[in-house]
C-alpha cells in the first residue's frame, strides 16, 4: 500500500488513531483508554507512543504526513527544553475565573476569550503563580504531542489559538498580546494541517516511518470531527445529536454573537460557524433507555406533525438558539403514550435545530443547503425524516464521525496542497 496518512486524536478519557489513504479508505484505527497513575503529560506521551507502535510495521514506511488534534482549550507551560513544569489546565478547568475581567479588559472585542475556561484567561492564571518564571513556551495539548514528534517548541495552529486570542481575520496576535510581558511564551501560529517540520529520527528508527514523513500543525477534537463529518462547502453543515445539540455551518461570511455563544473558526477561505444548545440526547436519556427510544421510534410516524411543542431540558436555561439564562424547560402536556411523548420531544428538537440555523443565516451565514448527522441520534431514521421536514435540505448521517479521521484528512490535504511528490 502506497501513500498514507495518520490522524491522533487526543480526547479526555482516551486517544484515537486511524491511517488513511489518498481515497480516504481506513487502513487501520485503534482507541486506547487512557490509564494509570502518571501525571497527564507522561500520560499523554506513552499513549501516543502505544498508537505509533499499534500501527502495522509495514505501513510505517508508507506514511507521509501526520497531524494530531487535542481536546480546545486544554493548554501546558513548558520550560525551554518543553518539559511541563506544572500540571496542564484542562479545557474545563474553572480555576482561572479570577481573570474573566482581566481578559475582558485586555481583549474587549474578543468574546471567545471572556471565559474562566479560555487559553487566555489560564495564561493569566499561570502568570500569577509562582513557578511561572520557569516557563518558556505556552502550548496547547496537540501542539505539544506534535513536538514530541517534531522536536520544535513554540508552534500552534489557529484552531487552538482562538481561545487564546489570536485574531484569525488578521492572522496576528493582537498587539496587546504579543507586546505584553508574558508575549514571548506565545506559539507561532500556522495554517492547521501546514507542514511543520519531518519526523525525528529516534521514530524512524523506532517504528520505521520514513524520514521524509512530515508532522503537520493540527487542530481542535470539534473542528477535527466536522472535518470527518464529509461537509465541505459553504451551506454545508453538521448536526452533532449527542448528549446536546451542536449546530455547525460552514459560512463564507464570518459571524458571531457573543451573547448567544456563536462565534467562527477560519477553515482555509470559509468560515466555520455554530452555536450548541442544552437540549439534546441527554433530555431523551432521562426518560427512554437506549431500547425504548429504538422501539418508540419505530412506532412513530415521521410524516405527521405532532401538535406537541416543548422546549426539552434538563435544567433551566439556554444559550442558542434561544439566549436566556432563566428559560425553564418546556415538557409538558406529556400524553400518556410514550410514542407520543417522544415524537413530541424529537419533533421539539428539530424546530430547534431549524430555528438554530435560521439564527445563524440571520447573523449573515451562507443559507443552508445540506445537513450532516452525527451522534447517537443519528442512527435514528424516523428523527432524519422529521428533521427534514423543518430543515427543508437534504439530511443524511455523516459518512465518518471519529474526529481522528478528520485529522488524517487533514494531514493529506496538507500533502495534496503542498504537492509534495511521494517518494
Ligand atoms: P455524547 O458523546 O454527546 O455523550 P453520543 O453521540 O454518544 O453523545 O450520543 C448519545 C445520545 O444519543 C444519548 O443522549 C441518547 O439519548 C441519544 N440516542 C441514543 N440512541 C438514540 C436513538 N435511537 N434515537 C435518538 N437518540 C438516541
Amino acid at each position: 500500500m502506497k501513500g498514507l496518512y495518520l490522524g491522533l486524536d487526543f480526547g479526555t478519557s482516551g486517544a484515537r488513531s486511524c491511517l488513511i489513504d489518498a481515497t480516504g479508505a481506513i487502513a487501520h484505527q485503534t482507541h486506547i483508554t487512557f490509564s494509570g497513575e502518571d501525571a497527564l503529560p507522561k500520560l499523554w506521551q506513552t499513549t501516543l507512543i502505544a498508537l505509533l507502535a499499534e500501527i502495522p510495521r509495514n505501513w510505517c514506511p508508507e506514511i507521509r504526513a501526520i497531524a494530531l488534534n487535542g481536546t480546545s482549550a486544554t493548554v501546558l507551560l513548558c520550560d525551554a527544553q518543553g518539559t511541563p513544569i506544572t500540571e496542564p489546565l484542562l479545557y474545563n478547568d474553572p480555576r482561572a475565573k479570577g481573570e474573566v475581567e482581566a481578559v475582558g479588559e485586555l481583549l474587549p472585542h474578543c468574546p471567545v476569550v471572556h471565559s474562566a475556561t479560555s487559553s487566555l484567561a489560564k495564561l493569566l492564571w499561570w502568570q500569577k503563580q509562582p513557578y511561572f518564571a520557569q516557563a518558556a513556551y505556552f502550548l496547547h495539548q496537540a501542539d505539544w504531542l506534535a513536538f514530541l514528534l517534531h522536536g520544535k517548541l513554540g508552534i500552534s495552529d489557529y484552531h487552538n489559538a482562538l481561545k487564546l486570542g489570536y485574531d484569525v481575520v488578521n492572522l496576528a496576535y493582537p498587539p496587546v498580546l504579543s507586546s505584553s510581558r508574558w508575549g514571548a511564551l506565545l506559539p507561532r501560529i500556522v495554517a492547521p494541517g501546514s507542514s511543520v517540520g519531518l519526523i525525528l529520527g529516534k521514530w524512524c528508527d523506532r517504528f520505521s516511518f520514513s524520514p521524509d514523513c512530515q508532522i503537520c500543525a493540527g487542530t481542535t477534537d470539534s473542528i477535527a470531527a466536522f472535518l470527518a463529518s464529509g461537509a465541505t462547502g459553504p451551506g454545508e453543515a453538521v448536526t452533532s445529536l449527542g448528549s446536546t445539540l451542536v449546530l455547525k455551518l460552514l459560512s463564507s461570511q464570518k459571524v458571531d454573537q457573543a451573547a448567544s455563544g456563536v462565534y467562527s473558526h477560519r477553515l482555509g477561505s470559509l468560515w466555520l460557524t455554530g452555536g450548541a444548545s442544552n437540549t439534546g440526547g441527554a433530555v431523551l436519556a432521562h426518560f427512554f433507555s437506549p431500547e425504548e427510544l429504538s422501539r418508540l421510534s419505530e412506532q412513530i410516524n415521521p410524516h405527521q406533525t405532532s401538535p406537541l411543542s416543548y422546549y426539552p431540558l434538563l435544567t433551566k436555561g439556554d444559550r442558542f438558539p434561544r439566549n436566556d439564562p432563566n428559560l425553564s424547560p418546556q415538557l409538558s402536556p406529556r400524553p400518556d403514550d410514550p410514542v407520543a411523548f417522544l415524537h413530541g420531544l424529537l419533533e421539539s428538537m428539530a424546530r430547534l435545530e431549524a430555528e438554530g440555523y435560521q439564527r445563524l443565516q440571520e447573523l449573515g451565514a451562507t443559507p443552508l443547503t445540506q445537513v450532516y448527522t452525527a451522534g447517537g441520534g443519528a442512527k435514528n431514521p424516523q428523527w432524519t425524516t422529521i428533521r427534514q421536514r423543518y430543515l427543508c435540505v437534504p439530511v443524511q448521517s455523516s459518512p465518518q464521525t471519529e474526529a481522528a479521521y478528520g485529522t488524517a484528512q487533514l494531514a493529506y490535504q496538507n500533502m495534496a496542497r503542498d504537492n509534495l511528490t511521494p517518494k
